[in-house]
């Protein structure tokens, strides 16, 4: 970085699982951090300290990380927080996930994650701050009309839960403000499947209850926390009959989001841009419960059950304008990710819990 001062970037979410890995390549490449969390998908610390994993990210980095309990909701609380530091870009991660849960509570899952961002928008522009990279997903182009998907697939339709609808949604509200307001700088990151963990073990994914996920639902196999995965249906049109997805290793994502943070830093984007986050390659279900069976030596049992509701039979991206226009790509191989993710799961068999 050439300038004396180092940009301070705000991470919204930043204490859950792509957040806190996106600390650590931040603070490496030279960046202020600043994070906030209402840590209601997060372990807290013991009273008086900071959440687990923060604390976690502080011994890999060796820095003091600047963290705030916060809800966006929480308008005076989070403007405050621009008022205190001076926040160059912000990385909004922070909402909602699981998507069942969303088609049980939609509205929850409207008003945290759509008047969330609407919040934080409001104050980033209020404060005159205005690059943004948005935490978005694949979801958002329901079941895939062509592959590999393109960042020109259609968007937004057929959307079966209110998860998706709400990350449309909120790419929608940035298209729109930044139709309204030129001087906004917005990257919006399209996730595919982000897996693995910090090749330390110290960090890793910690879902709450049962795993909707398969690898960390993989990982908790293997170690044996559960007794059988359920592989949902073996009749797709795919290599061997399960699903395929394109799994990305959560330190490429964590990188994918540096990278995005530099092109906003230099104020090119003008607009908001889309951008796929995978590595290009889809594996099935068989191929991952294989990988992963190897690198831990340890045997998976698994059935074969029906599809799930709301699965489609393939979806991986077409990851060139990633590279093209954030210079970036994907470098790790599942092996690896599996690898990172048994680390961190034979490390702390029960998740950040273990570690307290
Ligand atoms: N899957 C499975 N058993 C599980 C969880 C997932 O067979 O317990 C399958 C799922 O049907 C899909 C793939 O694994 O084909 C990836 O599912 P995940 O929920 O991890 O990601 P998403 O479906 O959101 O892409």
């Amino acid at each position: 970085m050439n300038s004396s001062k180092s940009p301070c970037v705000l991470l919204t979410g930043g204490a859950g699982y792509v957040g806190s890995h996106t600390i650590i390549p931040l603070i490496e490449s030279g960046y202020e951090v600043v994070v906030l969390d209402n840590l209601s998908n997060a372990c807290k610390g013991d009273e008086g300290q900071k959440p687990v994993p923060i604390t976690k990210v502080e011994e890999i980095v060796g820095k003091q990380v600047t963290f705030y309990n916060v809800d966006l909701l929480d308008y005076n609380s989070v403007a405050q927080i621009f008022d205190k530091h001076d926040i160059s870009c912000v990385i909004h991660f922070a909402g909602l996930k699981a998507v069942g849960e969303s088609c049980v509570i939609p509205l929850t899952y409207y008003r945290v994650n759509v008047s969330g961002s609407i919040n934080l928008f409001e104050i980033m522009k209020a404060h005159n701050v205005k690059k943004l990279v948005f935490s978005s997903s694949s979801t958002v182009y329901g079941e895939p009309k062509f592959l590999p998907i393109t960042e020109s697939h259609s968007v937004g339709q057929n959307l079966l839960n209110g998860y998706a609808k709400s990350k449309y949604y909120i790419e929608g509200i940035l298209q729109d403000l930044c139709n309204s307001d030129k001087e906004w700088n917005v990257i919006i990151l399209r996730y595919f499947n982000p897996v693995g963990a910090h090749p330390s073990g110290q960090l890793g994914e910690d879902p709450t209850g049962i795993p909707n996920n398969l690898m960390p639902f993989v990982a908790q196999v293997a170690v044996g926390n559960r007794p059988c995965l359920k592989v949902f249906g073996n009749d797709y049109d795919t290599i061997d009959g399960t699903g395929v997805r394109d799994y990305l290793h959560i330190m490429d994502l964590a990188d994918g989001h540096v990278s995005a943070v530099k092109k906003i830093e230099t104020n090119s984007v003008n607009g908001a841009v889309a951008i796929n986050l995978g590595t290009g390659n889809g594996f099935s279900v068989l191929q991952v419960i294989e990988t992963f069976s190897q690198v831990s030596g340890r045997k998976i049992p698994y059935e074969i059950v029906g599809r799930r509701q709301g699965d489609c039979a393939s979806s991986y991206c077409d990851a060139s304008l990633a590279k093209s226009f954030l210079g970036w790509e994907a470098k790790k191989t599942l092996k690896e990710m599996c690898e990172d993710t048994w680390k961190w799961q034979s490390m702390y068999p029960k998740g950040f819990s273990t570690a307290k």
